[in-house]
């Protein structure tokens, strides 16, 4: 089949019709198990009925208006954010990559209110922040840069989970203003840090007089089996960005900031056409109650528990398993190998997985995964990770 779409995607060759919960249904009628949820977006899983009944009544009233107007709908999600991730102020964007853009100016624009001629951001090895000029100049990822220069500067890299690094880079350089990094790496290969690690981060901003900026646009909304990772550190950042799942599939993300870093960005200064329209405030309202009413949050701490024990018994005495870690149902098992043939594999076995960095499986089911479908996805993954392994 001829394709005009330009090939900045490499495919599979899936095309998929419809989805309810964890499941999905291909053009030929072929049941899949999400265990990807479109990349930690669909965390309420596929056609919830509480996002679906939002988007029917929100686009029979009003799609859009504009920014130029008060929003009501976006208001209330701002109050919603706040009320759970402790922070001040929000400013709404329409992708993951634009949330990031908008730390990225928000933490220039606090350099130069302090005087710093040309404020730098630390940034992390092998993070991702998005496809963005601006953004994969943050990223620490070669692939993502490569043909793209000039790239932005004013980026100083560290290490990640090496607060060592981050303390010489801040002592380096005399215009460090932020350091931006996620709370874990997903495509980086779900890297967790040590447990203390943001709180160091937090301490070493207080010292200098820098933001702390969180990139929750894959650890966010009930992900890890927290609200926002950050609080299993029980600190708060300066500016926090969040996408992915926030809108279960509706294209929208945010800039969260507090205190001093709440007054930066003022009129004029930054904008978005769509940003925050009434249609994609009414699916994250959504998305944001069901995961009260629901107890989201504890079913993914529980649920992401259950699974890695499942695979650690399943795979126990494998020597090709590196590891197997999670926080809540950010899952990582890494092989010792290559394995991106794994996800061939696993869609052959109506089963959705992703690699990440050659050697790390990473799973971001739904929170909504239920029971049975939790031991489907451990049995048939765990035999294919023991085939495939045995092969080498
Ligand atoms: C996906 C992702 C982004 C980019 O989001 P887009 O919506 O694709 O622009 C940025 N940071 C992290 C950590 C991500 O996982």
């Amino acid at each position: 089949m001829s394709s005009h779409i330009m090939p900045t995607y490499g495919r599979l060759a899936v095309t998929f019709e419809r989805g309810e919960g964890a499941w999905l249904w291909d053009d030929q009628g072929k049941r899949y198990l999400d265990a990807l949820s479109g990349i930690a977006v669909c965390n309420l899983g596929h056609a919830h009925p509480a996002v679906h009944q939002a988007l029917c009544e929100q686009s029979g009233k009003l799609v859009h208006t504009s920014n130029i107007y008060r929003i009501a709908l976006q208001e209330q999600l701002a109050n919603r954010l706040i009320e759970k991730s402790g922070m001040d102020n929000v400013f709404f964007s329409n992708s993951g990559a634009e949330a990031n853009e908008a730390a990225i100016k928000l933490a220039r624009k606090y350099g130069h209110g302090l005087g710093v001629e040309n404020p730098a951001i630390i940034v992390m090895e092998k993070s991702f922040h998005g496809r963005t000029l601006a953004t994969l100049s943050a990223t620490g990822n070669p692939k993502v840069q490569q043909g793209f220069g000039p790239l932005v500067e004013g980026f100083i890299r560290v290490p990640y989970n090496d607060i060592g690094a981050v303390e010489a880079a801040i002592s380096g350089h005399g215009n460090i203003v932020a350091i931006l990094a996620e709370p874990i790496q997903g495509e980086g290969g779900v890297n967790i840090p040590a447990a203390d690690y943001l709180n160091q981060l937090r301490s070493l901003c207080d010292q200098h007089n820098l933001l702390l900026m969180l990139d929750e646009i894959q650890t966010g909304i009930g992900r890890t089996g927290k609200f926002f990772a950050y609080q299993h550190n029980g600190i708060l950042p300066d500016v926090c960005t969040v996408a992915k799942a926030l809108g279960n599939g509706v294209p929208i993300g945010a800039c969260l900031a507090r205190g001093k870093a709440a007054e930066v960005l003022t009129a004029g200064t930054h904008g978005s056409t769509f940003g925050g329209n009434p249609l994609a405030c009414s699916a994250a309202l959504a998305v944001l109650a069901t995961l009260d009413a629901d107890g989201l949050l504890a079913a993914a701490a529980s649920k992401g528990a259950a699974i890695c024990a499942g695979f650690t018994g399943h795979l126990q005495g494998n020597p090709h398993i590196v590891d197997i870690r999670h926080k809540g149902m950010m899952i990582g098992i890494e092989l010792d190998t290559p394995c991106t043939g794994l996800v061939g594999q696993a869609l052959e076995a109506g089963l959705l997985i992703n690699v990440t960095y050659e050697k790390n499986i990473r799973l971001l089911p739904p929170l909504i995964m239920d029971e049975l479908q939790i031991q489907q996805l451990v049995g048939t993954l765990s035999s294919l990770i023991s085939a495939f392994t045995a092969q080498l």
